[in-house]
């Protein structure tokens, strides 16, 4: 008999992450991870960039910082055992004008306090070094930024959660969450599972998700497609690591970046549209359910008057590949709409508060028996087993 049973709702990476961090911290608790696709890390997790991120960008202090430093070890340690993919390719984050050297400044500052290992600002001519074909007047460089193969990592923790005897129920849509005494009763329509606390780990859906729980319904998710180029394999060579702008503070994405994928490809992107359906993959896909529920909420509305220069500009790149590789020319010089084909495209979930503001740190809260990760961004697939500690410690009151 299990001293105590914990359901999770969702196995994308942070689901996965935190049941085995209950399975393996409290020995004698049943985990039962449930999620609605018919494989682990269908959404964000299995379409995401592939980085590892050094914590250079977060907030001192907030959650993202912290769990992103400590994710980060975790992480490396955890690809080393499984000798799974982790690849110090290194990151650099480039200036191309005189006007966003003082925020290169802010942002190598910000990294000191977030104690980004052996990080240092470089010259043109050390650019150069780095990266032959990259532009640029002066960089921050980051030589630990790494990649690796997320879905891997999702898939080597689900399976440690069964090896520890827990369960992973896929193609389990939750449909209905109700407290009962002593407990919380998980339902996919007939089939009911009572657990003795629940966990919401539900990415795009976590709001809906909550509100099935009576959890507040805010902050709500906000989809943004983030669509990709891939470089022709010919062309692949233009860079060598990770190289990225600097970015807009007042946005929470990175701007269009190369990125060296562990299979060798090299993509350019994300960009960041406003996609018309949480699961929007394509720019074809409307689901008229969440565009009523955007609609009418007045944190999207506010968001809009705040934002819709760059929106129509990210419209603009995802609709034209010239306007795309625009950006990406900045930082390779030359580099064109014939280095590059259409690649794939991921959905982030950004949550959103009603006064228009995109909630920028980890949300987390539990209510009794039921805990909520209602904003779960960038860098959360880096800050997964961290994210797991904080969870585990916030469910069992044991920080
Ligand atoms: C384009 C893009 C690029 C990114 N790049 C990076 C990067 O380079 N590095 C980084 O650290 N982070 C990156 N991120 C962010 C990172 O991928 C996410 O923060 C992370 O994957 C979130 O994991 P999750 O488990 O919360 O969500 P998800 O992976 O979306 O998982 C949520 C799961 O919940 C399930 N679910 C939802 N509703 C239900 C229900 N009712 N019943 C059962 N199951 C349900 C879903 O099917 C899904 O499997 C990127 C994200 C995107 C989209």
């Amino acid at each position: 008999m299990a001293d105590e049973t914990v359901g999770v709702v969702g196995a994308g990476i942070v689901g996965l992450a935190t049941a085995r961090e209950i399975a393996l911290r409290r020995p004698g608790t049943q985990v039962v991870v449930f999620e609605k696709e018919q494989e682990v890390s269908r959404h964000q997790t299995g379409h995401n960039s592939g980085v590892v991120h050094a914590g250079i960008y977060y907030t001192p202090g907030s959650l993202k910082a912290d769990l992103c430093v400590r994710g980060v070890s975790l992480l490396r340690e955890y690809c080393r055992d499984r000798q799974l993919p982790y690849d110090e390719i290194g990151k650099l984050v480039v200036a191309v004008r005189e006007d966003e050297l003082g925020r290169m400044e802010n942002l190598y500052q910000r990294a000191r306090n977030n104690h980004v290992p052996e990080l240092r600002r470089i010259s043109r001519a050390e650019i150069k070094e780095l990266e032959p074909h990259v532009g640029g007047i002066a960089a921050l460089h980051s030589p630990r930024t790494a990649i690796t193969d997320y879905p891997a990592i999702a898939r080597a923790f689900a399976q440690d959660v069964v090896d520890a005897g827990g369960e992973v129920r896929l193609g389990f849509p939750v449909t209905s969450i109700t407290t009962v005494p002593g407990g919380v009763e998980v339902a996919c329509g007939a089939d009911r599972v009572r657990v003795d606390r629940l966990i919401l780990c539900a990415g795009l859906q976590s709001d809906t998700v909550a509100r099935l729980a009576q959890d507040g319904p805010e902050p709500r998710i906000i989809p943004f497609r983030g669509e990709y180029m891939l470089l022709r394999p010919d062309r692949a060579h233009l860079v060598r690591g990770l190289v990225y702008p600097v970015p807009d503070p007042r946005y929470p994405f990175l701007g269009v970046h190369f990125t060296p994928r562990v299979d060798g490809s090299v993509e350019v992107g994300p960009n960041a549209v406003l996609a018309l359906a949480k699961e929007g993959y394509r720019r074809s896909r409307v689901s008229p359910r969440d565009l009523l529920a955007l609609a009418a909420y007045p944190g999207a509305w506010r968001m809009a008057a705040q934002h819709w220069r760059t929106g129509i500009k990210e419209y603009r790149g995802s609709f034209s590949r010239a306007a795309f590789m625009k950006d990406a020319e900045l930082y390779v010089p030359g580099v064109g709409v014939r280095d590059v084909v259409r690649g794939g495209a991921g959905v982030r979930a950004q949550a959103l508060d009603r006064d228009g503001t995109l909630v920028d740190d980890f949300r987390v809260h539990r209510v009794g028996r039921i805990t909520a990760v209602r904003n779960a961004p960038s860098p959360a697939a880096t800050a997964s087993m961290a994210i797991a500690e904080h969870i585990t410690s916030a469910v069992f009151d044991d920080a």
